[in-house]
């Protein structure tokens, strides 16, 4: 085998990128960088009727999202297969010069007819050979065959998997090009392969059916064969199919939730992969780390609340800066505004300081977003349990002195804050948190947040006596219907 390892993600792309894709790019691109070797991205647009270049622009932009960068690859040209036939038709032409695949000239009608009864029979269809030893003529109307070896047992010695053996009975001479000239996908993937020297093929192990058909190939062009390495799929609870009925399967949906790319990649990485019992990665500690002999035989399940915990701490270890910039986009959406409008309402430096206040309480950016509502707007509403629990007949008189005393303070950091809180609370003979919830309840309109001083703080000195004043003024309306039960 080569010195150099060389890996691919090949991504066909006729729809939106799945977490369980974006896991196998994650295992080949780690793979690639734990050898120092070459991570390569493939475009499989052979199916033209479902391939879209929007669908590869998404592809281009979630891998560079999820920080796997690739080595070779698109915008280079030559990695798209539809820009590749000529070497395609070069390989079907050294197999049939060599004897090792064949002129077919069935027509379809004939297969149909011979598909139909193996269905009859309750059989699997399989080609019989027909055109075998015809000697079908290139003037002939004609797909090409691969012949494929007669008895006996392929054997997959798989990385992953282990030992997986097929009886070559259940195979058939398949086609490697279309009547049309077209190549077919197990073709170009084996093409590909021993083109681009890949020496582990890592895939999801829904193609591993196709890898006995793929290993008769690689004998017939006489190369040597790649490493095959099955990843297990990734299931729903239920131990099913992931899909849309379980919530999110996407990347992008994943990034419209806000969770962070480091988190996300963290969470499949450790989704079928373990090292000992360690569960927060750097991607440069898992490509450090990763091996395929510590990924798992067993189909992994998706775990909702794992994902949100490991986002949590990718969010607590974000430098609040770059919180700042990401968050940005949420926070339209969290005021009710297009994201734009949001945007214009940011200045980084404070919501810097922001989500520095936020990130210990926050599993996703959307939650971050709706957290930092407060301080782009007061509150809309307060919440009924908030006012029936503090809004008592006392309260007007004590916003009354708490606006008072704001005028008058001069330092409005969130330790000046809480010496004027401590100290007024000790003249009127009550609790800190009598004082501060009243002041939580205006400022946010609920009675959880972040410390409450900081909120002040952050929100400035007119701010927070703004809020005082409407809260006053609403209290007062309010007053008596929502005073509590004496
Ligand atoms: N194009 C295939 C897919 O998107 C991958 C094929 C392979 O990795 O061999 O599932």
């Amino acid at each position: 085998m080569a010195d150099t390892v060389r890996v691919r993600f090949a991504p066909s792309p006729t729809g939106s990128f799945h977490v369980g894709g974006a896991r196998t790019a994650l295992f080949n691109w780690a793979f690639a960088r734990h050898h120092k070797g070459v991570f390569i991205l493939r475009i499989e647009d052979t199916d033209r009727s479902r391939s879209t270049d929007e669908h590869i622009v998404q592809i281009l932009d979630v891998l560079r999202w999820l920080g796997l960068d690739w080595d070779e690859g698109p915008p280079a040209s030559g990695y798209r297969q539809t820009e590749r036939f000529e070497i395609y038709r070069a390989h079907g032409e050294r197999l049939l010069a060599d004897g090792r695949a064949y002129r077919c000239r069935c027509t379809p009608e004939t297969l149909d007819a011979l598909r139909d009864a193996a269905k009859a029979r309750k059989e699997q269809f399989r080609y019989p050979g027909t055109c075998r030893e015809a000697g079908v003529p290139a003037s002939e109307p004609h797909a090409l065959r691969l012949k494929m070896p007669v008895g006996g047992q392929t054997v997959v010695e798989d990385a992953i998997l282990g030992t997986v053996t097929f009886d070559n009975d259940t195979l058939d001479d398949w086609i490697l090009v279309r009547t049309d000239g077209t190549p077919t996908y197990n073709f170009c993937v084996v093409v590909d392969d021993v083109t681009m020297k890949i020496t582990h093929v890592i895939r999801g192990n829904d193609h591993l059916n196709n890898t006995p058909k793929q290993i008769a190939c690689y004998a017939a062009l006489g190369y040597e064969m790649p490493l095959f390495a099955h990843i297990p799929m990734i299931l729903a609870p239920d131990r099913g199919k992931m899909s849309k009925r379980h919530g999110a399967t996407t990347v992008e949906e994943f990034r419209d939730q806000g969770i962070l790319p480091e988190a996300l990649v963290n969470y499949l990485a450790r989704l079928g992969w373990s090292h000992g019992d360690d569960e927060i990665f750097s991607p440069k500690e898992l490509a450090e780390h990763f091996t395929l002999a510590q990924v798992g035989k067993a189909g992994a399940v998706f775990d909702r609340e794992k994902l949100l915990w490991v986002s949590l701490e990718w969010i607590k270890a974000a430098a609040p800066e770059r919180l700042a910039e990401v968050l940005t986009p949420f926070l339209g959406p969290a005021l009710g505004l297009p994201s734009a409008a949001g945007a214009a309402l940011v200045d980084p430096a404070r919501l810097a300081a922001i989500a520095a206040s936020l990130k210990e309480r926050s599993r996703t950016l959307v939650e971050m977003a709706e957290q930092a509502a407060c301080y782009f707007r007061p509150p809309a509403a307060y919440d009924a349990p908030a006012t029936a629990k503090f809004w008592g007949p006392e309260a007007p008189h004590r916003y009354a002195v708490l606006i008072k005393r704001h005028l008058s303070q001069e330092a409005f950091d969130p330790e000046s804050l809480e010496g004027l809180y401590r100290g007024l609370a000790a003249e009127m003979g009550l609790k800190l948190v009598d004082l501060a919830q009243l002041t939580r309840i205006a400022l946010t309109g609920k009675t959880a947040s972040p410390p409450v001083f900081q909120v002040a703080a952050l929100l400035g000195k007119a701010e927070t006596i703004a809020r005082l004043k409407t809260a006053l003024a609403a209290v007062e309306r309010a007053k008596p219907p929502l005073g509590p039960k004496q």
